[in-house]
Order: structure tokens, then sequence, then C-alpha cells
């Protein structure tokens, strides 16, 4: 059975403490961060961690991220950061940022998905950070979905995916960014962005000067690459999926007519609603707030299905700071299914 935790008005320590004792026993707990929620197991426990893989149908060779709470025995799970790791995790954690840094042995390998490196990540979420300080070990994570689904960002969306597979689900709430963490790994002494989030390039520039971001970001990644995960169909509703995109939106608002229909919802801007009277509309706020988008798009990922519509038409934005996140995220849900003008 599956014991709910509402903590979205307050914090019960004495049900935390529980939650913490579950992760410590070699349970699962759903947790919320900054980000996303996660699946959450003791990461130094390869039982445990093995059950997170079967719970989400995850691909074994995609490794888990590891949450801490707080720098204290971090060297015990990996080796000793370099000056410009040292840097960005001093500036961006805690927060949604995520450094791939050479592992030790007390983290199993099937965390790792047999790399001798592991992703660190402290969130910035008052709930995450007393789970894990309470649990006392460093907790894999990847996102509370089911692989392929988009990331879950409230409890209600993921409540049917997990009921009864793990032992506590805490609910926090809405999470705030609602992207998944920047992934980062410092290759030849420059960080590059395996995977964007709410922390930008521009973000990372101005910490350590410089900075990369993946060829794989917007492509389809094949064979061997720097973060398993690319490769994967990712965030993806059941409906057929279209991602359109202009930087001028009134040559937006024909591609998406052009595309669409009365079988056909669409997720747009605010400011193009009027347009389409005849049409189902979800709005994921306006054109150019992407802090509001990222906020709700995997909410209305999630929502198109129960539409039952033939296609969903997406309206994509621009690629800049966090628009690279939203953008890197709904060129997988529309399986790489893109129009630009
Ligand atoms: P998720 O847990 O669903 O947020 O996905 C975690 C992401 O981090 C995936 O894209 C992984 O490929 C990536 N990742 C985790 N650990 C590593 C690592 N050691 N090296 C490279 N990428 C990693
Ligand atoms: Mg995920």
């Amino acid at each position: 059975m599956t014991k709910i935790l509402d903590f979205t008005k307050e914090i019960n320590i004495e049900e935390m403490k529980e939650a913490a004792d579950a992760i410590r026993n070699g349970e699962l707990v759903i947790f919320p961060t900054e980000t996303v929620y996660g699946i959450g197991a003791d990461a130094t426990n390869s039982k445990a961690v093995d059950e997170i893989f079967v719970q989400k149908g995850r691909a074994n060779d995609n490794p888990l991220i590891v949450h801490i709470s707080d720098f204290d025995n971090l060297d015990n799970i990996i080796e000793k950061p370099s000056l410009i790791e040292q840097r960005l995790m001093d500036a961006f954690m805690p927060g949604p940022f995520t450094l791939i840094l050479k592992k030790k042995s007390i983290i199993p390998n099937n965390v790792s998905a047999n790399l001798d490196t592991v992703g660190i990540r402290m969130p910035d979420n008052i709930i995450a950070h007393d789970l894990i300080k309470l649990s006392k070990c460093p907790i894999a994570a990847p996102s509370a979905n089911l692989s392929g689904k988009p990331s879950g960002t409230r409890v209600c969306d993921i409540f049917n995916e997990f009921n009864n597979k793990v032992s506590y689900i805490i609910d926090g709430g809405e999470t705030k960014v609602g992207v998944e963490s920047t992934v980062v790994k410092v290759i030849d002494d420059i960080p590059t962005i395996l995977r964007p989030g709410a922390i930008t390039p521009e973000d990372i520039i101005n910490v350590v000067g410089t900075c990369k971001i993946s060829d794989n970001i917007f492509k389809k990644a094949t064979g061997v690459v720097e973060s398993p995960g690319m490769k994967y169909k990712h965030y993806a509703p059941n409906t057929e999926c279209l991602l359109v995109y202009s930087n001028d939106i009134n040559k937006l608002e024909d591609l998406v007519k052009e595309n669409s229909n009365k079988d056909t919802i669409i997720i747009g801007c605010n400011e193009l609603k009027n347009k389409f009277r005849d049409i189902e509309y979800l709005s994921y706020g306006n054109f150019n707030d992407y802090e509001e988008i990222s906020h709700n798009i995997f909410r209305l990922l999630r929502e198109v299905d129960k539409h039952n519509k033939k296609k969903v038409v997406i309206m994509g934005v621009k690629k800049e700071g966090l628009g690279i996140a939203i953008m890197n995220r709904l060129i997988r849900s529309a399986s790489y299914n893109y129009i630009e003008r």
C-alpha cells in the first residue's frame, strides 16, 4: 500500500521521518523537488535502486541522478572535484543543476549505468532537503513518471502510474520550475550542457567564463552518447504530436492554422488563443514567458490525452535562456516531428 503524505500546507516531521526510514529500509519514496517529482531510493543500496528501474520501466543503461541535502559527506561518494567543478557547485547548488563527477565505489554500478561518473544534484526544495537529510543517505532519483511519459509536476498526474508501487508519495503541490535540472559535465575544462534546464548557458558563462552545449540537444542521439538519456523516447503524450515554431507570431499563427482542424488540440500561447475559437486550445502562458511555460508544459502534455483528439499541435518557443530547455523537451515529445518557418 502506498501512503500519501500531504505536505502541501505544512511538513509533518513525524511523517517525514517515516518516509526517511522507508528510504533507509530500501523502499521507494516519491517526493517533490523544485524541478519535477522524483522517485527515490537509497543511492548506496543497489537492490533498492534496481526497483526504481523496474517500477519506471527504465532502460538500465540510463543512469540515475544522486540527490544530496548538503556538501557534508560528499567526499564519500565522489572523487575530489576540479576547481571549475567546485565553482559550479558553489554557484548552482542548491538549485536545478546536476554535475557529472567521478564516482566512488559506494555508489553501485546500476545507479551510474556502469559509467565511472555519477550525476550529483542538491535540490532547492525544503521537502526534498529534509527527506534526504533525515534518511542519512544520498537518494538516487529519476523523474517520477513511467519511462517515455512526461515528467510529473503534480501528484494527481502520476498517482495512477505509481500507486501501490512505492511506499510513500509526498505531495508538495505543483513543482516550481517544471522541467528537469540542467545536466553539466566538465569536459576538457569546459562545462558542457548535456541536458538544458533552468540554469542557462549564460548563467554558467557568468560563473566560469565559458560553456558549451552538446550537439544532441535538438537532434536524435544514437550509439554512444555522453548522456545516455538522450537516446530514448521522452515526454510524449499518447496523442500524435507536431511541434511548430516561428520567431514571428503571425507566421506561427499561420503554421498552426495550416496544421490543425477540429480533430486537433492546440497547446499554445495566451496571445493566440482567440484566433482558434473553434479548436480546443490549452494555454501555456504568454509567448515569451519561459518560466510560466516551463512550469505548465508537462501538465499540459498529460492533459492532451484526456481530450481524445487525433493530433496535438504545440507552439514552440525561441531557443534562448530557459526556452532552450523547453524546446529540448518539446522536440522529444513530438518525436522530432518539427516544422520551423
Ligand atoms: P532523469 O533522471 O529522468 O531526470 O534523467 C537523468 C538524466 O541525466 C538522463 O538524461 C541521464 O542520461 C543523465 N545522466 C545521469 N547520470 C549521468 C552520467 N553519469 N553521465 C551522463 N549523463 C548522466
Ligand atoms: Mg526523466
